[in-house]
């Protein structure tokens, strides 16, 4: 744990607070009782932003270090968070054993998807291990856009790899744990490999499967020991829907006063599953399909078939 708090990298007080939406906010995650949300797709890809993340200068601990399982600061790793130490994410880079974030969130909290987003951006796809940014929007390819590109990404963790395509100005960059790649994806966004140079504005994206034939059969297993993973998951957490369902419905039979308190405007909002989005939920439910077709996994199997009936009326 860091022993220094973490440093306020902006002025509370130069912030709109409009412009600061909640990491969390958009959907209810019921592994948490939180909000998650916060998705950068709706940044001006246009503009240059105006902060950046300073691992060595910024980083420390928060409140965050204190909490079970917490998640990362999607501020910080912009280099705008106006908290410091008060914040309730971390302001710190992942790490390999930073194990608890599910394969169905990302280190920010946020909800993955089924599948990725036409244009390769957001939060990403749960049935794939990603480690791989792509980087457009280079401005100069000379001869040393490698180590320009290693100096800045290497910023956010371990790089396993890094190719470069000069006729279209464009790079891949690998890390060695997929954490970092998300982290660094919001780090690197609408930045520019030499500072100070505000013509230049990355587009920091997920690459598409790597093309190496060599690690083609690696990838695979390891593709579907994470929809495994993933599906055990995904029914862990439709469990804990219903239960939030049974208990919601038993709420509204209790008649007793001091137990009706209980269930305040506040405390009704925190077991209130309904605003999951109808979109992640239909992904989960074709993933649990797509595994009951293929019979992989005989006892899961049982599990999913279970769920499916039981869901269906
Ligand atoms: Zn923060």
């Amino acid at each position: 744990m860091a022993r220094r708090p973490a440093r306020v990298q902006v002025d509370p007080e130069s912030i709109d607070s409009n412009e600061r939406p909640p990491q969390t906010g958009n959907i209810f995650n019921i592994w948490y009782s939180k909000w998650s949300g916060g998705d950068s797709s709706d940044r001006n890809t246009q503009t240059h932003s105006k902060t950046r993340c300073n691992i060595e200068r910024d980083s420390g601990y928060t409140k965050a270090d204190k909490e079970q399982d917490p998640f990362f600061c999607l501020y910080f790793s912009r280099g705008a968070c106006c908290l410091g130490k008060k914040c309730e994410y971390l302001h710190r880079l992942p790490k390999e054993t930073d194990s608890w974030i599910p394969h169905t969130l990302d280190c920010f909290g946020r909800e993955k998807f089924a599948e990725y987003r036409d244009d390769m951006g957001g939060v990403g796809n749960f049935n794939k291990i990603n480690r791989t940014l792509f980087v457009g929007r280079i401005n100069e390819m000379d001869d040393s856009i490698e180590l320009k590109i290693s100096k800045n990404f290497a910023e956010w963790g371990e790089i396993d790899r890094i190719r470069v395509i000069p006729t279209k100005n464009i790079a891949f960059v690998t890390y060695r744990n997929e954490l970092n790649a998300q982290f660094a994806k919001e780090a690197m966004a609408h930045q520019s490999l030499d500072l100070d140079n505000e013509n230049e504005i990355l587009s920091v994206k997920w690459a598409n499967e790597d093309p190496n034939p060599e690690s083609k059969a690696k990838i695979e297993h390891e593709h579907n020991l994470r929809k495994l993973s993933v599906a055990k998951q995904l029914v862990e957490k439709l469990e804990k829907l219903k239960q939030y369902e049974s208990e919601k419905r038993s709420a509204v039979t209790v008649e007793e006063p001091d137990k009706i308190e209980d269930f305040s405007p506040k405390r009704q909002k925190m077991i209130q599953p309904s605003p999951l989005t109808p979109a992640f939920f239909n992904g989960s439910l074709s993933v649990l399909s797509e595994l009951k077709q293929k019979k992989a996994h005989p006892q899961k199997n049982q599990t999913l078939v279970e769920y499916s009936s039981d869901d269906s009326d």
